[in-house]
């Protein structure tokens, strides 16, 4: 695809580079407040707060190049944060499998940032192998309601959301992937209980999720009982394209050419030695082909294409260059990345780089384990079949 910028897309930077400038945290300013107004100024633009819906449901409909610009630009300005699991998650699958009820439910909370969603796949024993999960749902005997029990785990941010997305398990024959029933869960009412999870970084964002008897009217299921399987599977392609990061990862290589340059070694920088050089080199070249597929990702999503296998491809590719980030930037920082807290030896940016990088070890773990996206691109991608 052509990404040489055109009169029109010049003129779209300006003013996507006018809005963020215009419309940035002041300092001393209640942040939470700014960020839901940012996000209906954004709207107010004609879908800016919400890129990467279709129009039908209120996107801006940007070419693949205005999506690119707008990545950038957001990437290395300041943004309020964003939770993909509604927005970018449950949203897609809502506007394709969900009925026109649960779209005016739930979509309109969704982009206004309202409420906070949470997703239930993966349990003790069922990760990798998602359609293992065991979590069930009971139909009762009028057809009303459904009563789940089991457990989920890695739920990020459970602890803060209103409501779980769930993956049950609605019946035991045939194959595994065809007794699954996608349900939507509000997360405050009896039966729900969640239990932190610290990880190796120190920080609280995942738990695990006790659902006992919990009821759920009929009317929060989405599409039709045990074809949940399908409609997860487009969510996962979702998420493994957001997860990539490709635009953070190309603001964040530059800073750290430039926080290398204050490291002094010897009579000159580190970003004067060969080896950190040769590595940062290789991290860029990483870096442009990750970029170039997310080019052709966003194209075929501007031609109201799913996203496909490519996907895996940018998710292991962007999450690897992530880690490989964080990994030079504690090399920089040396051990003062080790300090915690608000310690003021050494470099500013050494500060909390060993955190970083140990919650970074997670990058390839969640959305799909590196393994198994090599598995679907040696599948999909390269069509070779088991041995
Ligand atoms: C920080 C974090 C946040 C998360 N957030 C969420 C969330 O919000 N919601 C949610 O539902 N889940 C979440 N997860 C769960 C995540 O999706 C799973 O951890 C992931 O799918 C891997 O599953 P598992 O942990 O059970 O590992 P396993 O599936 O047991 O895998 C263990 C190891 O075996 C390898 N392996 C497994 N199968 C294969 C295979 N077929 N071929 C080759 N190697 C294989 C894996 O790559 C891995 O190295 C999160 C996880 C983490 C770490």
């Amino acid at each position: 695809m052509d990404i040489d910028l055109s009169p029109a897309d010049i003129a779209f930077q300006s003013d996507v580079r006018a809005f963020l400038a215009e419309n940035a945290h002041k300092p001393g300013e209640d942040y939470a407040a700014w960020r839901l107004n940012w996000f209906k100024l954004a709207g107010e633009k004609g879908g800016w707060d919400i890129p990467k819906w279709p129009v039908e449901f209120g996107g801006p409909g940007w070419t693949p190049t205005q999506h690119y610009i707008w990545e950038k630009e957001t990437a290395s300005a300041q943004t309020p944060w964003d939770l993909p699991f509604g927005l970018s998650m449950l949203a897609p699958v809502l506007m394709n499998y969900g009925n026109a009820e649960q779209q005016q439910r739930f979509l309109p909370d969704i982009r206004e940032r309202k409420v906070n969603w949470c997703q239930g796949y993966s349990e003790p024993n069922a990760g990798s192998d998602l359609a293992n999960l065991k979590t069930k749902a009971t139909l009762s005997e009028d057809g009303t309601h459904y009563t789940v029990t089991g457990t989920k785990i890695w739920t990020t941010l459970a602890h803060i959301a209103d409501w779980i997305f769930c993956l049950t398990r609605t019946s035991d024959s045939g194959k595994k992937q065809e007794g699954i029933t996608f349900l939507l869960i509000p997360m405050k009412q009896e039966g729900i209980e969640v239990k932190p999870i610290i990880t190796l970084g120190g920080a609280h964002s995942v738990n695990m999720v006790h659902l006992t008897d919990v009821r759920v009217p009929v009317e929060n299921r989405v599409g039709e009982e045990g074809k949940g399987w399908t409609y997860a599977k487009g969510l996962l392609a979702h998420e493994r394209t957001g997860l990539a990061g490709i635009s953070r990862s190309l603001v964040a290589l530059e800073n750290l050419r430039k926080q290398a340059a204050t490291v002094q070694r010897g009579n000159g920088t580190l970003l004067d030695e060969p080896g950190y050089r040769a590595k940062l080199a290789e991290l860029e070249v990483d870096l442009l082909a990750a970029e170039y597929t997310e080019l052709r990702s966003l194209a075929s999503a501007a031609n109201g294409s799913e996203p496909g296998p490519e996907s895996s491809i940018l998710k292991l590719k962007g999450t690897e260059i992530q880690q490989r980030i964080q990994k030079l930037t504690v090399e920089a920082g040396g051990i003062y990345s080790a300090a915690w807290g608000q310690s003021s030896a050494g470099h500013k940016f050494a500060r909390g780089g060993m955190t970083g990088y140990l919650s970074s070890r997670a990058y390839t773990i969640y959305g799909g384990a590196s393994e198994v996206q090599k598995d679907v691109v040696a599948k999909n991608v390269l069509g070779l079949r088991k041995s």
